[in-house]
């Protein structure tokens, strides 16, 4: 499918409807979407491609039991301190999980293509390489955090679409 605009709210909702079924009874999926709706240019099928990569990592960590918070919303990021994220009026899409968060050596190679910690459970290490790439096509950026405590989260972060339809 080519880029088209996309209401994100629309999309991650009916994303989040089969994702229910595939995460299973022991997960619980949040679906938190903000207000009002914002826009983005993207191929939706690739979009959904991406929300079931970090759903299915998200579910082998919890190894089945947990809670899946899935939320959109937008950021603002200025030239200053935005790090590697070129300012701008951004839509993001937050994945977090409840599992076992991911440690810093992890972490820092998680986006490598075969980088993977799960080699003998058939984990080829292609899935975050390949989600990265989707959202770099679509001129977005993906950050990936383990906050203490709290499982891993990853926010895509989509350039917002401001024009017309
Ligand atoms: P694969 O799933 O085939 O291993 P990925 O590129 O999808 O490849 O993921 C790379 C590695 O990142 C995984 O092997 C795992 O160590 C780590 N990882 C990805 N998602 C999560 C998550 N939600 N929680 C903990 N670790 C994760």
């Amino acid at each position: 499918m080519a880029p088209r605009v996309l209401d994100l709210n629309e999309r991650v909702g009916l994303m989040a409807r089969l994702l229910e079924r595939l995460l299973g009874a022991g997960i619980r999926l949040e679906l938190e979407l903000d207000d009002p709706p914002r826009r983005v240019r993207a191929d939706p099928s690739q979009l959904d491609q991406v929300l079931l990569n970090l759903a299915v990592n998200a579910r082998d960590a919890m190894e089945g039991r947990g809670r899946l918070r899935i939320g959109t919303g937008s950021r603002l990021v200025l030239g200053e301190g935005a790090g590697r994220i070129p300012p701008g009026r951004y839509a993001t899409i937050t994945v977090q999980d409840s599992g076992p968060g991911i440690p810093p050596d992890v972490l820092a190679r998680i986006f490598e293509p075969f980088f993977t910690t799960r080699i003998e459970n058939g984990g080829t290490g292609l899935g975050l390489a390949t989600v990265q790439g989707i959202v770099a096509q679509s001129g977005g950026h993906i950050l990936a955090e383990s906050p203490p405590g709290q499982g891993a989260r990853f926010t895509i972060l989509l350039p917002r679409h401001e024009g017309e339809v």
